[in-house]
């Protein structure tokens, strides 16, 4: 029988997304929303969706199987813990929680109650992420030793919730626990430093974009960068290995990557530079290198549901494990250090 899937939440993710994609799906049946905002329930109402009138009367529905949490961050904590206090599996929106202790808190209560909890990092099906993942692991390109992955906009911070501190806004939050995530899918060394700054250019009270360096054993890094005032946007992924170098201008393009066939080049001429002459600087025929497109990957997104449904029946493993999900955010509070004290921190990988 299908698990009914009620979501709390109906604002941009809960409805456009989280009840959206139950309705199209086979996978799973909708019982109802819950949203503190009349309004918002009305509107549920009016597209014949059930609307509980509390969080206490959607958690006394036995017929629940599954809660997705889908409300601004600083209220995942005390929803998580009741739907699952009420003997409900949990898909909480990412970030999971504000802080790794929250988060331990979340899991120990979801281990008490025997019930599962899952974190909606969606982004691990996008499908650059995967076409750089791709290159990275078929050793292509050798080595990976630089990994930069942007994402620029231009509209600043939304002006609601997300750019409050009391509500868990900011851009490392936001999109930040999405592209660490995604880095630390590609990379699987030990992290050893963070170095991170803040910017702040439309909003003062939380990060309107950041700067986010990691530094792995073995010497390779990732660049993280979020902007929301960047009228020309740089290219979404960048990704050098020792033997060529990959690129996604747009997160809807292809990857194109130029490989090294040829290192040593003993004739190569000086060019003209600006106002001067480089050899160094001077561009590479087909001779050394190769240069192709790569066919984006495919993907489906709804895995994740599906994979949640499974693992609740006991039929597989997750694929997006709790103890990363901890990770990134033990990322993310060692890169609020790291702006507090100005400077690059040591990172200590749980064993
Ligand atoms: P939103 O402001 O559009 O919607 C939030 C809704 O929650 C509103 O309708 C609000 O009335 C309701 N709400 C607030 N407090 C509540 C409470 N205590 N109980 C019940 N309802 C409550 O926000 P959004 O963009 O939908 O973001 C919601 C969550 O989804 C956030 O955690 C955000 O980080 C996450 N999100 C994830 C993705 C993704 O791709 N995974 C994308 C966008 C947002």
């Amino acid at each position: 029988m299908k698990k009914k899937l009620a979501v709390v939440g109906y604002g941009g993710m809960g409805a456009g997304y989280h009840v959206k994609k139950a309705l199209e799906n086979d996978l799973v049946d909708l019982a109802g929303i819950y949203d503190v905002d009349e309004n918002k329930s009305a509107l549920a109402r009016e597209r014949g969706i059930r609307a509980y009138s509390s969080l206490e009367e959607l958690n006394a529905d036995p017929s629940v199987d599954i809660v997705t949490v889908a409300i601004p961050n600083d209220v995942h904590l005390p929803t998580v813990l009741a739907c699952l206090n009420a003997g409900k599996n949990v898909i909480c929106e990412k970030p999971a929680a504000l802080s790794s202790a929250d988060f331990q808190t979340t899991l120990d209560c979801a281990r008490r109650n025997g019930r599962q909890l899952f974190v909606h990092q969606n982004r691990r099906w996008d499908v650059d992420f995967l076409a750089m993942k791709g290159i990275h692991d078929s050793g292509e390109i050798d080595e990976i030793f630089n990994i930069e992955s942007r994402i620029h906009g231009s509209r600043g911070i939304p002006s609601d919730w997300r750019g409050q501190k009391e509500h868990g806004g900011g851009m490392l939050y936001d999109w930040g626990v999405h592209l660490i995530d995604q880095m630390l899918q590609i990379y699987t060394q030990k992290i050893k430093r963070v170095y991170c700054t803040f910017v702040h250019t439309t909003n003062l009270e939380v990060d309107d974009g950041f700067k986010l360096r990691l530094f792995f054993e073995g010497g390779a890094e990732g660049y993280i960068e979020v902007g929301t005032y960047n009228f020309i946007a740089l290219p979404r992924f960048y990704m050098q290995g020792k033997k060529g170098t990959a690129l996604i201008r747009d997160w809807r393009e292809k990857t194109q990557v130029t490989y090294c066939k040829y290192w040593h080049e003993s004739d190569v001429l000086p060019v003209q530079n600006g106002a001067g002459l480089t050899k160094t600087m001077a561009p590479r025929d087909s001779i050394t290198v190769d240069e192709y497109e790569v066919d984006r990957p495919q993907s489906d997104v709804y895995d994740f549901y599906r994979n949640a449904v499974d693992v609740i029946d006991g039929k597989a493993e997750r694929l997006v494990r709790n103890e990363e999900v901890m990770r990134v955010l033990r990322v993310i509070e060692a890169a609020f250090l790291s702006v507090k004290e100005g400077r690059p921190v040591e990172f200590v990988e749980f064993e």
